[in-house]
């Protein structure tokens, strides 16, 4: 997973890489050009979508609604509970480092 806050407003775009099968929908239909393939693949081995530009999202949904996969969505939860999903994928990215 991997959680991308925006910087003014409070909702955040998550990516769940494990479901992604790098078909690029949400990256063609995302109409602020926020989304992008990365450079990594993951265990089934498809390079996934990722978010490159927070700030100019505008939070349309159209990147939720066209992945076929429910792989990327916006998420408008508690505060809290995207607080332990960042604190999660901080913890992540330290163990790899
Ligand atoms: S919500 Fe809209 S602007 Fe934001 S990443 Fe998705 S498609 Fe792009
Ligand atoms: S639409 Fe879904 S499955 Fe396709 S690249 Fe985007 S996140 Fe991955």
């Amino acid at each position: 997973m991997e959680v991308h806050q925006h910087p003014e407003k409070k909702y955040y775009l998550i990516t769940d890489e494990s479901r992604c099968k790098g078909c690029g929908l949400c990256i063609a239909f995302c109409p602020k050009n926020c989304l992008g393939f990365s450079d990594e693949y993951n265990d089934k081995g498809w390079r996934v979508a990722k978010m490159q530009r927070m700030r100019d999202c505008i939070k349309c949904y159209m990147c939720e609604r066209s992945c076929p996969d429910f792989a990327i969505f916006i998420d408008e939860n508690e505060q809290t509970e995207k607080e332990e999903l960042l604190k999660e994928e901080k913890t992540q990215e330290e163990k790899k480092n």
